[in-house]
């Protein structure tokens, strides 16, 4: 039926635990193995002899998964004179090249648009929120569905967040301990506790292909800045009981169909935190590295300034470096030129569905303003979205978002993620 001048609603168109001798001396031989392999390479024949016998005679699945891990991840990287780095990433749903950004499939979907519509974009990853699919239906939902990527129909690799950003600043009434942070449902009212095992088993529940490790996220006004120390500190434990129950869930589990794991690095705008930050996450055997706690009220130049430090710490493990909620184009183009290869934002399509859309320059232009109202030409002359190709004009889409015609918000998604992925592969 049309309505308003067009078809109502839709287009044509993600073991071990506590204090004891064992657990001692396995960190003792970590700690040796970290050593070693920092001055050598860890696929040398000694190497590989030495972290066999290791393995063999404590914890070998654990270790052996690690270098793994880093091995398989990240390959055919190209290093480009702008700091910017091409390469692909290697994930048991495929192969995908980076740079590359992800859209929020927040409840395992991107909203308002079908699988067909996103992967139209040159999108290749969408993160699901852990914290939302949880919540609502629950994982166990989920995966009596098919799993999160039948569930949204997306065939693509998905990656799913820790749910930590969401816990953080979304729910209300949460208690952080040391166990994990227990918050009230907003629907329901029931106390739930989300604890870093508890948010791996999630994630390999949903059926994600790369999972992020659960953090203590502070933010980086004036009032949350003071807690930076803690959040650090806690990270990091937090992250070793992640990657032990990653381990503990995995085991016996092919290598090529593991999920990847995403230690998260924090820190602050404390450079020093932040070098420990990523030593520490570099060396707890993960297959990525997660940039987290930036974009959270801190200014530009600050973020900047964290992810120029952090160009120069990362070591040469071949791993991806993942930037975590950030997504206004200038801030892409920094990172990516930073060393960054993986990027999420929910920006493009919150933009979006209230009619703001990016043009050439990065300019952002109002759909509704009234100085559209017969602007017969598309979003941008420039762009191959389907959106700009098919025609449909600025006046169309100003009288659609005026009566709030949802094909409206769709319309400018595939646009704004279009402009996003264009950058992207404007360094590949
Ligand atoms: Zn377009």
């Amino acid at each position: 039926m049309l309505i308003d001048g067009c078809v109502d609603s839709w287009s044509t168109q993600t073991l071990l635990g506590g204090f004891d001798a064992y657990d001692f001396f396995i960190k003792q031989l970590k700690s040796i193995k970290r050593l070693w392999l920092r001055f050598t390479h860890p696929f040398l024949p000694i190497n590989l002899l030495m972290l066999t016998y290791i393995g063999i005679n404590v914890n070998m699945c654990d270790i052996i998964t690690s270098v793994m891990d880093v091995k398989n991840t990240l390959t055919d990287i190209v290093y480009s004179q702008n700091g910017s780095r091409q390469a692909v990433l290697h994930t048991r749903r495929g192969d995908v090249v980076t740079p590359t950004f992800m859209p929020d499939g927040t409840r395992g979907v991107v909203k308002s648009l079908t699988a067909e519509q996103v992967a139209s974009t040159g999108v290749q990853i969408v993160l699901a929120n852990t914290y939302h699919l949880h919540l609502q239906p629950g994982e166990e939902v989920v995966s009596r569905l098919g799993g999160v990527h039948e569930f949204g129909k997306w065939q693509g690799p998905i990656l799913t967040d820790s749910g930590g950003f969401q816990v953080f600043s979304l729910s209300k009434l949460r208690k952080i301990t040391e166990e994990g942070v227990r918050f009230k449902h907003p629907v329901t009212g029931e106390m739930r506790m989300i604890t870093p095992e508890k948010s791996i088993q999630i994630q390999l529940e949903l059926g994600a292909d790369m999972i992020v490790a659960f953090d203590h996220l502070t933010g980086l006004d004036e009032v949350e800045r003071g807690k930076t120390l803690e959040a650090y500190e806690r990270t990091h434990r937090w992250l070793e009981r992640c990657v032990k129950e990653f381990n503990r869930l995995t085991l016996g589990m092919d290598e090529n169909q593991k999920p990847i794991l995403f230690g998260v690095v924090q820190g602050g705008l404390d450079k020093e935190l932040r070098r420990g930050s990523l030593e520490v996450v570099q060396s707890s055997g993960v297959g990525g590295i997660a940039i987290g706690g930036l974009s959270v009220g801190e200014t530009k130049q600050e973020m900047y300034d964290i992810l120029e430090f952090l160009s120069h710490q990362y070591d040469d493990s071949n791993r991806p470096r993942f930037l975590l909620g950030v997504g206004d184009p200038p801030d892409i183009r920094y990172a990516i030129e930073h060393g960054i290869d993986m990027l999420d934002c929910v920006l493009p399509t919150r933009n979006a569905r209230h009619a703001t859309v990016w043009i050439e320059g990065d300019h952002k232009i109002h759909l509704t303003n009234s100085k559209f109202i017969d602007d017969t030409g598309v979003i941008d002359e420039g762009c191959d979205c389907y959106t700009c190709v098919s025609g449909y004009s600025r006046g169309f889409l100003r009288h659609q978002f005026k009566v709030k015609e949802p094909l409206a918000g769709s319309l400018a998604s595939i646009h704004n993620l279009r402009y996003l992925t264009r950058i992207c592969e404007s360094y590949r």
